[in-house]
This record gives C-alpha cells, structure tokens and sequence, in this order.
C-alpha cells in the first residue's frame, strides 16, 4: 500500500492562541478557514510543503471536535494519509485484521472519499485515509438553473498531464500539494463539457476526449472512459442525437476529441444531428500546427466535420446564439476563447484552459503549455476580478473534483466556494 502523509489535525481551544504560534511564532501562513458544517468545526489550513497542519476549531459544543477536547484536552487529533485506492486500501487492512471504523468509504470534505481506522489499531492515534479522485461521485452530471437557462455539467472521464507542464513556472513544491502526482509525475484531470439547454435548442460547449486514441496514446495520458459522455448524456434521459450545437473553445484533443467516432473504419461527426461552431481563426491554427502545437491537435478531431458539411466558421466575439455569447482570451493558444452565459442577470463563464483547475485561480499560476504566458496573465488577471466582484459561476473544464463555483477573496487569499 502506497499512502502520503496528506495533513496531522491537532485540536484547538483557543484558536487566538494557537494562531500566535503557528502563525505568528512559527511564521507559517495560513489558509482562510473553512467551515464543515456536517462536523460543526472550522478548519484553518496550514500548508507545509507537500502535507499540511489543520488546527480544528469547534463551532458548536456538540461537535465531535468539542468532545475530544473536553476528554483529552488540545492536541493531536488525527493524522490523515492519501491513498490512490481507498476501496483497496480498506480491504487490505481488512485481510490483516486491522479494526477499523469505517467499512465502507464515505464522502468528507471537498468531495473526497475518507474512512477511519480505528485509534486501537493505530497505537493511539486516529488515522483518516482518503482518496482525492472519487471517480464516480465527483463525475455525477449536475443540473444548474440559470435565469431562462438550464445548465448541465457533463463529463467524458478523467486522464491525466503532467504536474510541471500544468502548472508551468510554480515549483513541484507547490502544486503537488494541490494536485498530488502518480508515479509517472501525471497529475488526474477530468474532462467536462457543458450542455445549455434553452428555447432555442440544446448547445453542448466542448466534447471531451472522445474514444479514438490507441493503446499507447491512452497509457500515455491515463485514459479513464469508465464513466463517459453517452453515460453522463443517458443519466439526463439525453443521448449524442438531441445536441443541436457543439460549440468548440479550441480544438486541442483534449477539448474536442470528443466531436468525431470512428466507425466502420470511417471517421464521422459524433453528434449526428448537429451543427459545429468554430473560430474560424482556431480553424487555420488547427489545420497548420508547427512543432510548438502538432501534439495538441488530431486532424482526425475535426478534419471529418468539414467533409461532412456540418461546419459552421465563425468570425470574432460574439453572441452566438440568446444568452451564450464567446470571448477570445488569447494566451493558451492565439485563439483560445472562453464562453459567457447569461440570462435574468446572472452570468455563468466556461473558462476551458484559461482557468482549467481549482488550483489555476491564482493569478501566475499558467499552463506550461500556453504559447503565450504573458497574455494569459493579463487577460486572467482583470477576468478573476470581475468574477470575484461580479460573482460570475466558474466552471472549471479539467477539475476532477470541482465542476463549477464562485472565486472569493477573503484576508488576501483566493479559494472557490464549490456549487457544482
Ligand atoms: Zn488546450
Ligand atoms: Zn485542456
């Protein structure tokens, strides 16, 4: 069994107190506290390198935090290892008699899975395991109600990138405390269009990695299609023919491996009835790839759509159709362009690899990938803004756990508050 130490959560009375020494004497930061209601305590994160320190506050004198410190006084309350597998792991544990608390996994925090093991068995000490990928859970389509619009975040599985090429400059230090890599330094990404559904028909934006690549290119990039787009589409009662629209935000393959199958040996449209919109620039960028980004387009994406007359190119920003309206970012690639959607003022932004996980909110924290860093930079720095102060609904493309929230700043530090 391979596990990481993930954080030691050590029980607080006095949380003034113990901030002026993990805080203020140690000079350690801390994040802005998170409430766990279901538990009745607030959390107050202290990244250490890879790991972290939870000094846990409780909120209400039921709280199992309140017990614990009322029987044992402050202190050590539980020590909490990542593992790959915890379905796994519980059976192993089990096999060798270790007792345990939990016998099944149960959701905790941040839609992660957690059980417990017994302090018995552990001479002494509470230990939490928990896995931060639980496939099927976080992948469940979820349906948003937007003024006149109905929102659905879909998924065509998860796959993994590399940890230094997702998060460019930042040190390996940093971003595996956010998104901890496997052995082969790939961090777990997830693919996520997302349907709009309104008077005038159903536009499906991005479409996934689809099902064309071969053994090797799916090792390479850890292809995970337990859980695919026809079976997210079939739990809203939808199948590939009631798309109407499939809106591309750039055709890198992993956005839009999605829009063709093969089939018979042929390669065809997926979405049998639609029509497709894409920038025509993105269209010329994808159709000329020079050795900076041949890897990231697959002629076989959208090549087909051409031949199959069921193209539509189009020119610039714009409203493409009521409420749904594309906005060139730049950065990523030349033509990379997010998506707004808004009706009865409120507005809900699919922010594709602009922001492409949870992780990506702050400011330089940018894609090695991106072809022109800098302008991600500045057209992310005024975007994060306005959704801060407007409270635009975020979604984030490739977050295996986070589909969509709204990005808050409290005491200088950003987070999301999850939605979706
Ligand atoms: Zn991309
Ligand atoms: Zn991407």
């Amino acid at each position: 069994m391979k596990a990481v130490l993930d954080h030691v959560g050590i029980a607080v009375g006095d949380i003034d107190a113990a901030l002026a020494f993990y805080r203020d004497a140690l000079g350690l930061e801390i994040e802005a506290p998170e409430n766990v209601a279901a538990q009745r305590v607030r959390a107050h994160v202290v990244p250490v390198g890879e790991s972290a320190i939870e000094l846990l506050e409780a909120t209400a004198p039921d709280s199992p935090i309140a017990k614990f410190l009322q029987k044992r006084g402050p202190g050590l309350h539980h020590i909490t290892l990542r593992v790959d597998d915890i379905g796994a792991a519980l059976t192993h544990l089990r096999d060798r008699g270790v007792k345990l608390i939990d016998e099944q996994p149960r959701p905790g925090a941040q839609s992660a899975l957690v059980a417990f093991i017994h302090p018995s068995a552990a001479h002494g000490v509470l230990v939490e395991l928990t896995q931060a990928v639980p496939r099927a859970t976080a992948l469940q389509p979820e349906r948003y109600r937007l003024g006149e619009l109905s929102l659905v975040t879909l998924h065509d599985g998860l796959f993994r990138l590399d940890g230094g090429a997702m998060f460019g400059v930042v040190p390996r230090t940093l971003w595996s405390a956010q998104s901890p890599p496997d052995d082969r330094n790939r961090i777990q990404l997830a693919t996520r269009p997302l349907l709009v559904e309104a008077g005038w028909g159903r536009l499906l934006i991005d479409c996934g990695i689809g099902d064309k690549m071969d053994a090797k290119q799916r090792d390479i990039y850890a292809i995970d299609r337990q859980h695919d787009l026809d079976q997210a589409l079939a739990t809203e009662g939808l199948s590939a023919a009631d798309i109407d629209l499939v809106l591309a935000t750039h055709l890198h393959f992993d956005h839009f491996g999605g829009a063709t199958v093969r089939r018979d040996g042929r390669i065809e449209p997926r979405f049998a009835r639609a029509r497709y919109l894409i920038r025509r620039g993105e269209w010329h960028e994808a159709t000329h790839p020079h050795d900076r980004n041949r890897a990231s387009y697959v002629a076989d994406d959208f090549v087909p759509l051409e031949s199959a007359g069921v193209l539509d190119l189009f020119d610039g920003d714009q409203v493409v159709r009521p409420g749904v309206r594309v906005v060139r970012t730049g950065g990523h690639c030349p033509q990379h362009q997010i998506v707004f959607v808004e009706s009865a003022g409120q507005t809900a932004v699919f922010t594709a690899d602009l922001i492409p996980t949870v992780a990506h909110i702050r400011d330089a924290w940018i894609m090695g990938y991106d072809l022109y860093p800098i302008d991600t930079l500045a057209f992310k720095k005024q975007f994060i803004r306005k959704a801060i102060d407007r409270e635009y609904l975020v979604f984030f493309e490739h977050d295996p756990l986070v589909a969509a929230g709204y990005i808050r700043e409290r005491n200088g530090r950003r987070f999301v508050d999850q939605v979706l």
